[in-house]
C-alpha cells in the first residue's frame, strides 16, 4: 500500500502531498513518524492507494504515532476548507487536533496514587490492625470503601500511610487523572415546564433540519437548546454548542453539568493545553457527547452528531481573522450535512445576512417573541448627551443614571456599565504642538492605561512609558482623549464611595479563568456594579441586575463600516437585555449624542424587523452583503515598498480579470487604515463581488491571481466578508 502523507510543516512549498510506502496495514487519518529531506519528521495519512506516480523509490513509514485519530469526516471538511478559505491542508489539520499533542509535548497526566494491597484480604488487615492504631485502621476501612486515594490527599494521613505501605498493606500506583476545567459559578437551576412556546420549537428542531431560532433575550433559548440536546443524547447521538465567548462557557458549563454530568465537555482556547487535551481525548473516546466551547470547539471529535447549536449566531468571534481563516458557522453547516444532523442558529438579533438566507428558504424561522413568564423587556430610556453638556453635565454619567444607580444601589440591586473602550484614554496627547503619542511598531495611537501608569498598542500589546511632558516641544500641557472604562471606574468610585466596583475587559482577563473569577465574584454579589467592555454584553444570565447603563452609544455607529448599524442594533439590544432577567424589573439608560438616529428609536422598541427593512434595502442600493461578497487582499511586509509592488502586480492582475467578468460590483487597491501594525506595512485591495451562483468561482479566481510569486518578508492573506478591514 502507499500512503499519501501531508508533512507537518507550515510551509507553501511543502503543502503538497507526498507518497511513502505503508508497508502493511495501516489506518487512514493516521499520524505518522517520517523521513523528509533526511529529517524524522511527522504527517499525516490522508489516503491510500496501490500505485504512486513517483519514480524513485519510495521512503517508507517509520512509525504510526496515532492510529486513525483523523476521522473521515475530517479528511474531507480538510478538503472543503483548503478549497472554501485557500488553507494549507496541515494548517486545516491543525485545527483538528488539541496544540501540543502533535508535538507530543503533552499527553495523559499520570498522579501516583495508594490503594490496599490486593493480595490481602480486607479482614486479614483489619485483624492485624486492631490492637493497633486507630488512624490505621480508619485509612483502611475508608479506602476499601472508597477504592483509591490521591497521594496528594494523603498528607492528610502523612505518616500513617509511610506506615502502611511499609507493611505492605497499601501499594502505590501511578495513574491517569483528569484535568477538569473548573468553574466557579454558582448558579443552581430549577427544572421546569417549558412553554408553549419552547416546547413548539424543541418539536420542530428534533424534526431535523435548518433552523433560525429568533428570540429576544430572556426569551428561554438555553432552555429549548438543553432539552432538545436532552433528546439528541437520549437517541444515542452527540450535541455541539457554541457560545461566542469564552467569558461565556463557564456559566454554559455548569448549566449543562447540573444536568448532563461528566457527558459534557468543554473546549476553547482559555483552558491550559492538559485540560484541553483530556477534554478532547474525553470527546474522542466517546465518555462525554455532549461539547460546548467557544469557536474551535465545532472541532471536536464527536462522532454521529444529531444537533449543532450556535448560540448569537451574529456574533463575529465564529469568523477566525487570523491564519487559518475560517468561518465556524461553515464549519457546522458542514458538519451537519455530514452527520445529517439539526442545525439551529439562535438569536436575539440576527444577522442581516442570515435573516436575508432564512427569507430565501435556507433556515426554517423559529420566534420566541416574549420573555418567559411574562416578564418585560426593559425599558430603555434614551439621553442627549448634548443636552446634558449644555445644562452644565460634563462628566461621565448624565443626571438620569446617576439617579438610577443611586437608587439601584439603594435597593441593593446590581447594575452594569457598558462601555466598548478599555484603558483609561483613546490617546495622549499635546496641547502645545498638537503631538500624539504613538507605537513605535504600529501607525496607531497609544491608549493611557492609569492602573499601571503605561501607554499601550491595542494592536501589537507593546508598551510605553507615561509621558508627564511633551516629547516634542516640552510642554506639560497634556489633553486625554475619549474615556475608557479605567476612567469609568475611576469616575463610579469617586461618585459612589460604597460601591463596590468590578472591571471587566481585555486588560482584567487576562490570566487562566480570569473571566471566570469576575463573573463569579459578580454572580456571587460580591460587587454591585459591573464596568466593562462588550465581553459583558452577551448572553450573561445575571438575576439582580436591574440596571443597565450603556456609555457613549454612539462609539460603533461610526465606523466606516457597513456593519456598523447592524453592530450597534446588536449591542445595544444585547446589552440591554442583561436587566431585569428574573423577577425584578429592569432599566437601561442609553447615553448618546445623536438620540435621534433611527437605530437606537427602534433599538428602543425592539424592533428587529423594521430594523432589518431598513438595513436590507440600503444594503441593496449600496450593493453590500448579502448582495455581494466582500473580498479583501491583504498584503503586508516589512518593506513599503516590496509590499506595494507585491499589491500592485495583483491588483493588475485582477483588474484585467475584473474587465472581462460581469461579477465585480467594485474594486480598488489602497493602503490599509492602520498602514503598519507590528512594523508590517499593509495594503489591501477590496473587491465586491455579486453574490449570485458565479461568485465561487469568482473567488478561485481571485485566489489564484493573488498567488503571485513569493517575496521575502510579504505575505499575502485573501480574506471573504472579512470581519474588520483595519
Ligand atoms: P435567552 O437564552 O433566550 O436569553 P434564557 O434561556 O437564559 O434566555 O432564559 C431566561 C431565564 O428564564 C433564565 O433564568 C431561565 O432559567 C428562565 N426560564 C427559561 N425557560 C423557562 C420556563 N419554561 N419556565 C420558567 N423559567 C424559564
Ligand atoms: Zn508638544
Ligand atoms: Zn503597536
Amino acid at each position: 500500500m502507499i500512503a499519501e502523507v501531508i508533512i507537518d510543516i507550515s510551509n507553501d512549498d511543502v503543502d503538497r502531498i507526498f507518497d511513502y510506502d505503508a508497508g502493511g496495514d495501516i489506518k487512514i487519518g493516521s499520524r505518522v513518524k517520517v523521513s523528509f529531506l533526511n529529517r524524522k519528521m511527522q504527517g499525516y495519512v490522508i489516503n491510500l492507494k496501490e500505485k504512486s506516480d513517483f519514480d524513485g523509490k519510495l521512503k517508507s513509514i517509520e512509525e504510526v504515532l496515532d492510529e486513525g485519530i483523523i476521522g473521515n469526516e475530517f479528511l474531507r471538511l480538510m478538503d472543503f476548507m483548503t478549497a472554501k478559505y485557500n488553507l494549507r491542508k496541515i494548517d486545516a489539520l491543525h485545527l483538528f487536533l488539541p496544540p501540543n499533542m502533535r508535538d507530543g509535548k503533552i499527553g495523559e497526566l499520570k498522579r501516583k496514587f495508594v490503594e490496599l494491597n490486593p493480595e490481602i484480604s480486607y479482614d486479614d488487615m483489619v485483624c492485624a490492625l486492631q490492637k493497633r492504631g486507630k488512624r490505621q485502621l480508619e485509612l483502611v476501612e475508608t479506602l476499601s470503601s472508597e477504592g483509591e486515594y490521591l497521594s496528594t490527599i494523603t498528607a492528610l494521613y502523612g505518616s500513617t500511610v509511610k506506615t502502611l505501605i511499609k507493611k505492605g498493606f497499601l501499594i502505590v500506583a501511578k495513574k491517569a487523572v483528569r484535568r477538569e476545567p473548573k468553574t466557579s459559578f454558582e448558579t443552581p437551576k430549577p427544572e421546569f415546564e417549558l412553554t408553549d412556546t419552547q416546547k413548539k420549537c424543541m418539536d420542530e428542531i428534533l424534526r431535523g433540519g435548518s433552523f433560525l431560532l429568533h428570540g429576544v433575550t430572556g426569551s428561554g433559548k438555553t432552555e429549548v437548546y438543553m432539552r432538545v440536546i436532552e433528546n439528541v443524547i437520549k437517541n444515542g447521538k452527540s450535541a455541539v454548542m457554541l457560545v461566542p465567548e469564552i467569558s461565556l462557557t463557564a456559566q454554559f458549563y455548569k448549566l449543562f453539568k447540573d444536568r448532563f454530568f461528566d457527558n459534557v465537555a468543554i473546549i476553547h482556547s482559555g483552558l491550559s493545553a492538559g485540560e484541553r487535551f483530556d477534554e478532547w481525548m474525553r470527546v474522542l473516546n466517546g465518555e462525554a457527547s455532549i461539547v460546548i466551547g467557544a469557536r474551535s470547539a465545532i472541532f471536536a471529535p464527536l462522532n454521529d452528531i444529531g444537533v449543532i447549536i450556535i448560540d448569537e449566531e451574529h456574533d463575529g468571534s465564529y469568523i477566525s481573522e487570523s491564519n487559518p481563516r475560517y468561518d465556524a458557522k461553515e464549519i457546522a453547516a458542514f458538519r451537519a450535512k455530514y452527520n445529517g444532523a439539526a442545525l439551529v442558529f439562535g438569536s436575539a438579533t440576527p444577522s442581516i445576512e442570515t435573516y436575508y438566507d432564512m427569507k430565501k428558504g435556507a433556515y426554517k424561522l423559529l420566534s420566541m417573541p416574549e420573555r418567559v413568564n411574562n416578564r418585560c423587556m426593559p425599558e430603555i430610556e434614551i439621553v442627549d448627551m448634548c443636552r446634558e453638556i449644555r445644562a452644565g453635565n460634563t462628566g461621565l454619567l448624565s443626571g438620569r443614571l446617576d439617579e438610577e444607580l443611586s437608587k439601584t444601589l439603594a435597593e441593593g440591586n446590581q447594575a452594569m456599565i457598558y462601555l466598548n473602550r478599555r484603558g483609561y484614554s483613546s490617546f495622549v496627547m499635546c496641547r502645545a504642538c498638537g503631538y500624539v503619542a504613538k507605537c513605535s511598531e504600529c501607525d496607531i495611537s497609544l491608549t493611557y492605561h492609569k492602573d499601571d501608569d503605561i501607554l499601550k498598542c491595542h494592536y501589537c500589546g507593546k508598551k510605553f512609558f507615561m509621558i508627564s511632558q511633551c516629547p516634542e516641544c516640552g510642554s506639560k500641557n497634556l489633553r486625554y482623549g475619549k474615556t475608557g472604562t479605567e476612567k469609568v471606574v475611576g469616575e463610579i468610585n469617586r461618585l459612589f464611595p460604597k460601591a463596590r466596583v468590578l472591571r471587566m475587559d481585555n486588560d482584567t482577563t487576562r490570566g487562566k479563568d480570569g473571566h471566570d473569577k469576575i463573573l463569579g465574584a459578580f454572580a456571587k454579589k460580591e460587587a454591585d456594579i459591573l464596568v466593562g467592555t462588550q465581553m459583558i454584553a452577551k448572553g450573561h444570565d445575571f438575576p439582580n441586575v436591574t440596571l443597565v447603563g450603556i456609555l457613549d452609544a454612539d462609539m460603533s455607529l461610526y465606523f466606516s463600516d457597513y456593519r456598523s448599524n447592524e453592530r450597534t442594533f446588536q449591542l445595544m439590544t444585547q446589552v440591554a437585555g442583561r436587566a431585569g432577567r428574573e423577577k425584578k424589573s429592569g432599566a437601561v439608560i442609553l447615553q448618546t449624542y445623536a438620540p435621534g438616529h433611527y437605530v437606537f428609536k427602534l433599538a428602543r422598541r425592539y424592533d428587529f424587523e423594521s430594523f432589518y427593512q431598513k438595513e436590507i434595502n440600503s444594503r441593496e442600493v449600496t450593493k453590500y452583503p448579502p448582495f455581494t461578497v466582500i473580498v479583501r487582499v491583504l498584503v503586508t511586509g516589512e518593506e513599503d515598498a516590496a509590499a506595494m509592488g507585491v499589491v500592485r502586480k495583483i491588483y493588475n492582475g485582477i483588474k484585467e480579470y475584473a474587465k472581462e467578468s460581469q461579477s465585480f460590483a467594485y474594486l480598488n487597491a489602497m493602503r490599509s487604515p492602520i498602514t503598519r501594525i507590528q512594523n508590517k506595512y499593509r495594503y489591501q485591495i477590496l473587491m465586491r463581488i455579486r453574490n449570485d451562483e458565479n461568485k465561487d468561482g469568482v473567488i478561485q479566481r481571485i485566489y489564484a491571481l493573488a498567488d503571485v510569486e513569493k517575496i521575502k518578508n510579504t505575505t499575502v492573506f485573501t480574506e471573504i466578508n472579512p470581519q474588520s478591514l483595519v
